[in-house]
């Protein structure tokens, strides 16, 4: 059996002020929420207080992005160790906005990845096709291509740890969703890649979430695809009562 991972990704939205009060009404409607993890992921300066709002729930906290090395003169840079010494548990890795606009490449994907791991957090890896290439066919190609060079040369007991997320870069906050029976052929592609790599019990055990203008009114039908082991929310994930409810599908 899966665990479903419902994981709210906040890009570069709220405050400390905003994210303490999102907590205050998001844990209450949660609390019961064992059919799932839960994981919200702030920007880097909201971690401590969303740790320390998140302190006696079962929320896990996030980071959007992580740097690969440990420390050193790299002036912006956040490190893996620093992540989890915050109290974060898991970390984004591979977005399409940071493959858009800030330069990360299979190459940067999987050094992150690695350096995530070594730190004890479970990496959230996102792959996934733009328009014009599911338009021209090549959507299994380039998944397949960010698999291979972001993951693909892990050993199995890392691979064990992470977490896949599909998200077609089209739906991405475009109010475009991918229909269910789509979202399940691309995940069915990408656990025929796991197999293919890592062997049939990693195949049956890794989560691949589904991420694109995810709502309450369209999870549902997501997460009856069998396929479909959970969420990657970006906008919907700001609202606590909508995040809730998604959460709670
Ligand atoms: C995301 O940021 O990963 C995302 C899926 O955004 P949205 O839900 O807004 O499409």
């Amino acid at each position: 059996m899966r665990k479903p991972v419902m994981a709210g990704n906040w890009k570069m939205y709220k405050s400390a002020g905003e994210t303490s009060s999102f907590f205050e009404k998001f844990a209450p409607l949660v609390a019961s929420a064992t059919h799932a993890e839960v994981v919200i992921c702030p920007t880097f300066v909201n971690i401590p207080a969303a740790v320390e709002a998140a302190r006696s729930t079962a929320i896990g906290i996030g980071a959007q992005d992580v740097f690969w090395l440990k420390e050193g003169a790299y002036t912006g840079e956040v490190s893996a160790p620093m992540l989890a010494s915050a109290g974060c548990r898991w970390v984004i890795i591979g977005h399409s906005e940071r493959r858009q606009y800030f330069g990360e490449t299979e190459e940067t994907v999987f050094k992150k990845t690695v350096a995530a791991l070594e730190a004890g957090l479970n990496p959230i890896v996102c792959v996934g096709e733009r328009l014009e290439e599911r338009e021209s066919n090549a959507t299994e190609a380039v998944c397949g291509a960010q698999f291979a060079g972001g993951v693909g040369g892990l050993t199995p007991a890392q691979f064990a740890r992470i977490v896949i997320a599909y998200e077609p870069v089209w739906a991405i906050g475009t109010g475009k969703t991918a229909t269910p029976e789509m979202a399940a052929a691309a995940h069915k592609f990408l656990r025929g890649e796991v197999r293919r790599q890592f062997g049939a019990d990693s195949a049956a055990s890794c989560r691949i979430l589904y991420g694109g203008s995810v709502k309450p009114d369209n999870v549902k039908g997501l997460m009856a695809q069998p396929e479909i082991d959970g969420a990657l929310v970006g906008g919907a994930s700001l609202d606590p009562t909508s995040f809730a409810s998604i959460v709670n599908f």
